[in-house]
């Protein structure tokens, strides 16, 4: 089973990545982490062309790509992937289908996490980061200081109301193509509508569970 999800920062579908993964024994494939593995690895054979991101560039669809290409080869074997952080544009959507088609493959489910943008303030609003060990914590959990290493607690500069804003709009924007491009493939489309500030993740887990089992994905 092949899984796309969509979904702005601070939406938690990094944790849900996890959950099923581990579920269903999937592998997790996220650009972000790809990128900084081929940068520490001069001997990659796409490590000249993502020298753009050391100059700050934005990078092309082409290389993301081919980015993602070279892991999918190298995940033949897996019972599935689960794709965070791609596709972001419809070309990239577009290349994905054709890179699983040629291997027999297809996106089978796209899980898109719907998040208001006061839930998305409440959460990023809220997160403290340790200024030693970099840790989050969120203030509902009442920490005065890091319960790791007793670092001190501090806002993080961007998650201000404005800079979050501004990446809400900007991944809306962004995205709106790549929803409508899914939405009209045919695949499974789960819109998971996040309103609740306090809802935990265990129970966001359990109702995707049950989305997938109501459309026979999974028994
Ligand atoms: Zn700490």
């Amino acid at each position: 089973m092949n899984i796309v999800l969509l979904g702005p920062p601070g939406s938690g579908k990094g944790t849900q990545a996890q959950f099923l993964a581990e579920n269903f024994g999937l592998v997790q494939l996220s650009t972000g982490d790809l990128f900084r593995q081929i940068l520490q690895d001069p001997s990659h054979p796409l490590y000249d062309r993502l020298q753009v991101i050391k100059e700050g560039k934005l990078v092309s669809d082409e290389i993301v790509n081919a980015v993602v290409e070279d892991a999918l080869i190298k995940l033949r074997d897996a019972k599935g992937v689960i794709f965070d952080g791609f596709p972001r544009t419809v070309a990239q959507a577009e290349a994905l289908d054709r890179m699983l088609n040629s291997m027999n493959k297809k996106v089978d489910v796209v899980l898109d996490f719907d998040v208001t943008k006061d839930v998305l303030l409440h959460r990023l609003l809220g997160r403290r980061i340790c200024r030693s060990c970099r840790r989050v914590f969120h203030i509902k959990q009442g920490y005065t200081e890091c319960p790791e290493c007793q670092g001190q607690l501090a806002i993080r500069e961007d998650d201000n109301e404005e800079v979050i804003m501004k990446r809400f709009n900007e991944y809306n924007e962004k995205t709106a193509g790549v929803k409508e491009y899914y939405l009209n493939s045919g695949c499974a489309y789960i819109r998971l509508t996040v309103d609740d500030p306090d809802i935990d993740a265990e129970e966001v887990h359990q109702w995707i569970m049950r989305e997938l089992t109501k459309r026979g994905l999974v028994q």
